[in-house]
């Protein structure tokens, strides 16, 4: 018998539902269960993939080319598991199956209703999720907080599936703010109460509530939790801050979380083993180095934008008992005041991340040119591996004002352009090149040393590339491009050799990073950084 366990959070959204989630998950697969987790996205849009990323952070590619909400990340990261696009469901991808069955005829005679069509897509759509892995127990998390008008039909499907499924295998958390006022230093409890309230409206009563507060919540907090939630105080539970998000499993199954859920859904389970867990932790809150990392970007203003690449960087750093230090640059500013590139000096190592369009790409530019021209440990990924490149052919190459068509149609000299197959594609949800493909790798080349393999496999998400047309005078000028697709027409890598570290790849391999399983281009740079600031020769 499938569990099924739902989260659903109040007062205000960003409160820690993704690391709550992903933690239970953690709770429940360190005793040996089989848990897969469900992000549901109240919001219209058929996917995350058309989504600004300073409004709703990353977009989280797939392996099967889903573009995904961000908690795909947590999940994947912290349960190290590879998810589909079916793992995230929003109402535009319900209503759109929906009215596509519609229209085939399937409900003929019938008017179709958001109860029980919508609902029923849901669950639908919650239980094959479950099925497809074989799991024990699927995680539903509901975006949004309680009350959003959009979220209705998706609370009130986990409300039906209680019915369905039966009280022992059906679990709703409720998770909330509980703010310390500065005035007072008093927690307070009433924001929660309000958003149990409005959840209780809906039809569910929660089984545990977890209280989202700076500190651990006090003895009266918790009274009052559990009293005007109805539910004894052993089933509230606090997620306080922490220094990394990777000890909030650790923190809630020191309260006792992970065994109350195991009981409340009956669930037969191993002893819990956190060893592997702790370990990274205890290597991350106790770091032996500290490096400094310049992240260069168009999006610098909203960390979330760059959450997969900013945890993939700190996976780097633990693998090597160091703390990463990341100030995010906004690129632009290196165009208004050119001379402040010179601060990039300051950084051990220079990072460019992904990116759309012109806007502060002349910033990232200068910043590869800047890291090449001084040494600096630098990595470049998708766009920043694209700009790398242009920089090259620019300032190297002697390809004056080189460019990617993405920027200047018009440029003389296109190192990067729109790839062929994506010609004539008007279309922008789920056309890019995205989700894994195989990468070659050449030997005897950094990219072959970092991986350790001739072959494999990686997460995309880009429209443009190389141009061929180029290689050959990018190549005599030094540019070795050591990654290939296996048909050796895109370029995946390319490496400068004769700097300490120079590295920047096409695809994303921060999707595929994981706490104590380091993405090796990620712990290179780290590694190189780290190595280079403590005056170490080149590897
Ligand atoms: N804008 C570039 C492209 O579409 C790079 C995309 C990215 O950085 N993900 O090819």
């Amino acid at each position: 018998m499938v569990k099924y366990i739902f989260v659903t959070g109040g007062v205000l959204s960003s409160v820690g539902k993704g690391i709550l989630t992903s933690s239970i998950g953690k709770m429940l697969q360190t005793r040996g269960l089989k848990p897969t987790v469900v992000k549901i996205d109240p919001y219209v849009n058929i996917d995350a993939g058309t989504m600004n990323p300073y409004m709703h952070g990353e977009t989280f590619v797939t392996d099967d080319g889903g573009e995904t909400d961000l908690d795909l990340g947590w999940y994947e990261r912290f349960l190290d598991v590879s998810l589909k696009q079916e793992n995230n469901l929003t109402t535009g991808s319900i209503y759109k199956s929906v009215i596509e069955k519609e229209r085939h005829g399937d409900f003929l005679g019938r008017c179709v209703q958001i109860v029980p069509h919508i609902t029923n897509e849901i669950k639908n759509r919650i239980r094959t999720a479950g099925k497809a892995v074989g799991a024990d127990i699927v995680l539903t998390e509901v975006g949004g907080t309680v009350g959003d008008i959009e979220g209705l039909p998706f609370l009130e499907a986990i409300r039906q599936m209680r019915v369905e499924e039966g009280y022992d295998n059906t679990l709703y958390v409720h998770v909330a703010l509980v703010p310390i006022l500065d005035v007072t230093g008093e927690m307070k409890t009433k924001p929660l109460q309000h958003s149990v309230n409005e959840l209780r409206r809906i039809g569910i009563q929660p089984d545990t509530i977890v209280a989202r507060s700076p500190k651990m919540i006090d003895a009266e907090a918790l009274r009052k939790i559990a009293l005007f939630g109805t539910i004894p105080e052993s089933s509230v539970f606090c997620s306080y801050n922490a220094e990394t998000v990777y000890q909030v499993p650790l923190i809630l199954d020191k309260q006792g979380m992970g065994d109350f859920i195991c009981q409340r859904l009956g669930l037969k389970c191993d002893i819990k083993d956190f060893t592997i867990w702790q370990d990274f932790v205890d290597g991350m809150i106790h770091p032996e180095h500290e490096v400094k990392i310049a992240l260069v970007g168009k999006y610098a203003g909203l960390s979330d934008s760059y959450v997969s690449m900013t945890e993939a960087l700190r996976h780097g750093g633990a693998a090597c008992k160091a703390k990463v230090c990341i100030s995010y640059l906004e690129a632009e500013k290196f165009e208004r005041e050119p001379e402040c590139i010179k601060d990039l000096a300051n950084y051990d190592g220079v990072f460019v991340p992904y990116g759309f369009g012109p806007r502060g790409t002349e910033g990232k530019i200068a910043a590869a040119k800047y890291a090449r021209e001084n040494d600096i440990p630098f990595l470049g990924i998708c766009y920043g591996f694209q700009l790398a490149v242009i920089e090259f052919a620019r300032n190297v190459a002697g390809l004056t004002d080189a460019n990617s068509t993405e920027i200047n149609p018009d440029t003389p000299y296109p190192v990067i352009d729109l790839m062929p197959e994506q010609r004539g594609i008007e279309i922008k949800g789920a056309t890019m090149r995205l989700g894994a493909h195989k990468v070659i790798l050449q030997k005897d080349s950094l990219a072959h040393k970092l991986y350790g393999a001739e072959e494999i496999q990686e997460r995309h998400r880009h429209r443009f590339e190389v141009n061929l047309d180029y290689i050959e005078a990018l190549k005599n000028k030094g540019l070795r491009f050591t990654g290939k697709s296996s048909d050796g027409r895109r370029m995946e890598t390319i490496e400068l050799p004769d700097k300490y570290f120079y590295f920047a790849t096409q695809f994303h391999g921060e999707f595929k990073s994981r706490p104590g399983r380091a993405e090796p281009e990620y712990f290179g740079f780290i590694q190189a950084c780290l190595n280079k600031k403590l005056g170490k020769p080149k590897a």
